[in-house]
């Protein structure tokens, strides 16, 4: 049994629809899940969904549904042409439904919940229109709503799994299932014990992939993806760029973990645990061969850089010279915990601490706000943070950072670590 997961860019319009037609016509009668994310950018568009319906402004909501719309009964009606066919009442259903959701706030309702009840239609309307597809080109498969697997906490839009319940599920009822023909199910989304949706944070139908994976047993699990595998740095900006072909699971969790972005961070546990190969291909040539995480890959020879832009760097500082020890940085860390904002790169001296976090974490305000009182806190945005892992010899910085001041340097296991701005 294997396990398959497309990407928003394996399934952005209709051509890639029918690549992902070709590439599955070969696994006909093999038992094989298949995890699909939404399509394109379409996760973005339903945040933008929120944010104006939490603001209630209606008209653009308007606007944002009618976007929503065209652009779903494009794809489908390039793809299955007969306009009597069921798909077009099925998507109109899911679309009525999203628009049901975002009709009028309820009390007690919190934006976490609002946000994953109207963000996994993304990937409800890209399954539904994938299957359909298939089905046309008869490629027999099975649609299952991937909530009825993945059991959650209430922890929304960062659910975490409950491992237990979700393989007795899915050994149980999915598998025989995925015994019989492809099964389709959505990445990303689960259902909490109150019957609300839950996801499992952005970009996490990798992860998804993984969770079926071990539940089933699976013997493997492939990513694909349009880039030929996990390369040593972004082609886009590095051009000796190489392709990595195999790394062990504990480097594959290290490269993930710095933000390498072919991989979610959360995604290598639960294989590693089971010893399912995981294989990162490329939906553009699937015969070639591109990256394996597997137990036995020998260790890394190459430095892997990892660029992420959009930083911002908090600088706290104690108002009282308080040295940052321990119940100061316990104090710290509750208020990152309270309004989950992620760290990136950290380090702490005498009287100060410093974090580096996505801009796009929307609690970082809230949260200086209510650490200033005990802390003066300084926020430098726009910073880029470069991290070398393995880094071998003296780096020099890739030309297009070389103009950059370094603000933060720090060698921690076999990553180097700078904000630079
Ligand atoms: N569609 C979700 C996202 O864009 C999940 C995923 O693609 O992995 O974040
Ligand atoms: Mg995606």
């Amino acid at each position: 049994m294997k396990v398959f997961k497309f990407g928003g860019a394996s399934v952005k319009d209709a051509d890639a629809v029918r690549n992902v037609g070709n590439i599955l016509e070969k696994y006909s009668g093999e038992k094989l899940l298949v995890v699909i994310s939404a399509m394109g950018k379409i996760t973005n568009k339903l945040e933008e969904l929120v944010t104006v319906f939490w603001k209630n402004e209606v008209e653009k909501k308007q606007i944002i549904i009618q976007e929503l719309k065209d652009f779903h009964f494009t794809i489908a009606s390039n793809l299955i042409e007969d306009k009597k066919h069921h798909i077009y009442s099925d998507l109109e259903d899911l679309l009525m439904e999203l628009e049901c959701v975002v009709e009028k706030k309820y009390h007690n309702t919190s934006y976490d919940e609002i946000y994953d009840g109207v963000i996994c239609y993304g990937e409800l309307l890209s399954t539904k229109i994938v299957s359909d597809y298939l089905h046309s080109i008869e490629v027999k498969n099975k649609w299952v709503d991937a909530r009825n697997f993945i059991q959650t906490d209430s922890n929304f839009r960062e659910g975490r799994v409950k491992w237990t319940e979700t393989e007795e599920t899915i050994k149980r009822i999915l598998k025989p299932y995925v015994d019989r023909s492809i099964v389709i199910t959505q990445g990303f989304i689960g259902r909490d014990e109150h019957n609300n949706t839950t996801t499992l944070g952005r970009e996490g139908s990798d992860y998804s992939a993984a969770i079926f994976a071990y539940c089933l047993d699976a013997q493997d699990v492939t990513i694909w993806k349009d880039v030929a595998g996990v390369m040593n740095a972004d082609p886009k900006q590095f051009a000796n760029a190489v392709k990595l072909d195999a790394i062990n699971y504990n480097q594959a969790i290290e490269l993930a973990y710095y933000g390498a972005s072919v991989i979610h961070p959360k995604t290598i546990q639960p294989l590693k645990s089971k010893n399912i190969n995981l294989y990162v291909s490329s939906f553009l040539n699937m015969n070639d061969e591109g990256t394996v995480v597997k137990i036995d890959a020998p260790a890394l020879s190459n430095e892997c850089y990892i660029v992420k832009n959009e930083q911002t760097l908090l600088s706290i500082f104690t108002k009282n010279y308080s040295f940052i020890a321990e119940d100061n940085l316990s104090a710290i860390f509750d208020a990152f915990a309270m309004f989950k904002v992620r760290i990136n790169v950290m380090q702490n001296s005498a009287i100060s601490f410093s974090a580096c976090c996505d801009t796009k974490e929307d609690k970082i305000n809230e949260m200086v706000i209510a650490l200033s009182n005990e802390y003066t806190i300084e926020t430098k945005p726009n910073c880029t943070l470069l991290t070398i892992y393995n880094a071998k010899k003296e780096n020099v910085l890739p030309e297009f950072l070389s103009a950059k001041k370094i603000l933060l340097n720090q060698e921690l296991g076999m990553a180097k670590q700078l904000v630079l701005a």
